[in-house]
């Protein structure tokens, strides 16, 4: 009968069940991710009901100024609580390969500037609330060039087949971090240029384990967006692509996000066969580097 039992319990997944250690792995990412994505929302959803339980219970005292900086901070927090479920769901959808991409011919210097343009505009946007809040306002100067086989900046814009929509997401995230992670401010360089096939350069690139040593059997475009800011620590930063890892120090940790951004990025990329790392000097600042076919 004990037999029958245990028939009847057994879990789903045979696979999983007969492997207690990649089973144990699984139950402990689980709860990662549980705790995680508990506290992440949980602090914008404290804001949203401290603030509007405040409103409400103080309506006649509570000053017209001080109603627009409450209703500011609510509006902020929601905005952060729909990045984090969009992000959720996205990770979601790419994981179980819910997301397929559209290559259609992309300039990518002209959707550079375009997300550049908006993360300007997203900037000036803050920047007044920034500046008051802090006294040593933090300022970026936004710069992007393209350079041809040889090094030398050009004009011609490169063409290549990709999905516009989720490589602009991809642009997007990394600028955002680049603001989000440089505290003082300072340069942000993107730079469009050719990866020959095999040149002697692309060794310095050798990783194992990713698919940048396919890269090297075609062509290939390179897009790198630099920041002088924080940098990252030589152990994080191949981890950093992971779900939900988040290098734990007093600075990123002023700083919310759950963690899903770069492996959006990592997924989005690899859709399209390419490959995304990143390179830093901690203190000085960190260059995501991104390779594309250019077909
Ligand atoms: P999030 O920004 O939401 O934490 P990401 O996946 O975009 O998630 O980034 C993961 C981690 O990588 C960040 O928490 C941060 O520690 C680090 N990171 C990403 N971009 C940068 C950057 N430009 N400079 C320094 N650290 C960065």
């Amino acid at each position: 009968m004990a037999g029958q039992d245990e028939q009847v319990y057994e879990p789903q997944k045979p696979g999983i069940a007969a492997n207690p250690k990649a089973y144990r792995e699984i139950e402990l990412f689980k709860t990662e991710v549980l705790a995680t994505m508990s506290h992440e929302l949980r602090s914008p959803l404290a804001a949203i009901k401290g603030y509007a339980a405040t409103l409400l219970r103080h309506e006649q005292r509570i000053s017209r100024a001080e109603r627009h900086e409450f209703l500011l901070a609510i509006n902020e927090a929601s905005d952060r609580l729909e990045v984090i479920i969009n992000h959720l769901l996205e990770v979601a959808q790419l994981e179980t390969g819910a997301i397929k991409i559209e290559r259609v011919p992309l300039n990518l210097a002209f959707l550079v500037r375009e997300a550049i343009f908006a993360a300007e505009e997203h900037l000036e946007n803050h920047q007044a609330e920034q500046d008051l809040q802090s006294d040593q306002p933090k300022h970026f100067s936004f710069t992007m060039h393209i350079e041809d086989e040889q090094g030398q900046q050009t004009s011609v814009e490169p063409i290549i087949q990709a999905d516009g929509m989720r490589l602009r997401e991809v642009i997007d995230n990394l600028l955002e971090n680049a603001i989000n992670y440089s505290p003082a401010g300072g340069a942000i360089e993107v730079v469009i240029r050719p990866i020959l096939p095999r040149s002697p350069r692309d060794n310095d690139y050798l990783q194992e384990g990713t698919s940048i040593q396919s890269a090297l059997q075609q062509n290939m475009i390179e897009i790198t967006v630099s920041d002088r800011g924080i940098g990252i620590p030589l152990e994080h930063l191949r981890a950093i692509f992971a779900r939900f890892h988040r290098v734990d120090t007093r600075l990123t940790r002023e700083i919310n996000g759950p963690g899903l951004g770069l492996a959006i990025c990592k997924h989005i990329i690899e859709l399209h066969n390419g490959s995304i790392w990143a390179e830093s000097e901690p203190g000085q600042g960190s260059t995501f580097h991104i390779w594309l076919p250019v077909e």
